[in-house]
């Protein structure tokens, strides 16, 4: 079960590639941004309190995030596999993060540094406050997110690099590309036998309609292999994470293909 953290400026793809790699290696994916605005979009007391930062964009205090995502990796049942999206993003929530998982025997398999330049990152984020009208991607904001980001979190890179789990990629071109690198990296780490592996995510809600469950899972799994054409299935994981909406269920795949 992939343990990975994406390690990037704003603007750089951690959202879009989080997604992606949460699906493909049938983990949760979990961005303190996303958190933290649920928080600010409820109302909640630590929505108010973060806001305030959020939009002057410095990084909310390191006890509001901390506890935010303790709450969500430890708890009874801790997550064994998880893509990390925006946490940590400070040497202190790192050096949390590396305690909490030698404690529980779950540090990260790697981290990943998606490198894109700053036309780039200001560029995409400009044009992400066009289209999604998130109030932090305006000009002023930005370039100071992009400040945070040079004095708090890229010392990271070398917290992480020290530690031998820095994998650099470069984030610029299509996003399918980018993914494809991301993999080729991960399934090297991992010792996943290549060809490929395939996963499927779903949470199977009780309450909710349409969430997905089991046979929906199978079905998309089923699906995915049938659209690879001829291959062989060298492994299978199955695996169920309870929340409090209900639990998750998530499978892996790893295929070789058959010729
Ligand atoms: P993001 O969606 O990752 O760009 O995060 C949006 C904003 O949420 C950031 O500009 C910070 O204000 C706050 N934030 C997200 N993650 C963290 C974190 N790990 N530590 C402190 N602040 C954070």
């Amino acid at each position: 079960m992939l343990r990975a953290l994406l390690l990037a400026a704003p603007g750089a793809g951690k959202g879009t590639q989080g997604q992606r790699l949460a699906e493909i290696y049938g983990v949760p994916h979990l961005a303190t941004g996303d958190l933290l605005r649920q928080h600010v979009a409820n109302g909640t007391e630590l929505g108010l309190e973060a806001k305030t930062y959020m939009d002057r964009g410095e990084l909310v205090p390191d006890k509001l995030v901390i506890d935010l995502i303790l709450a969500r990796l430890t708890g009874e049942e801790p997550l064994r596999g998880f893509v990390l999206d925006g946490f940590p993003r400070s040497l202190n929530q790192a050096r949390d993060a590396l305690e909490w998982g030698r404690v529980r025997r779950s540090t990260f398999h790697a981290v990943i540094s998606l490198a894109v330049g700053e036309d780039e990152l200001v560029r995409r984020l400009l044009e992400r406050g066009r289209q999604s009208g998130r109030t932090d991607d305006n000009e002023v904001t930005i370039r100071n997110r992009l400040r945070v980001y040079d004095g708090s979190t890229r010392p990271l890179l070398d917290f992480y690099r020290s530690r031998g789990i820095l994998v650099e990629i470069d984030g610029t071109g299509p996003v399918e590309d980018v993914t494809s690198r991301i993999r080729a990296a991960l399934d090297r780490i991992l010792g996943l036998p290549y060809e490929g592996t395939i996963g499927h995510l779903v949470q199977a809600n009780p309450r909710g309609p349409g969430q997905g469950d089991v046979p929906g899972l199978l079905r998309r799994v089923a699906q995915s292999l049938a659209d690879l054409g001829p291959v062989e299935v060298t492994g299978l994981t199955l695996d169920r994470e309870p929340t409090e909406t209900g639990p998750w269920y998530s499978m892996s795949v790893y295929f070789r293909r058959s010729v």
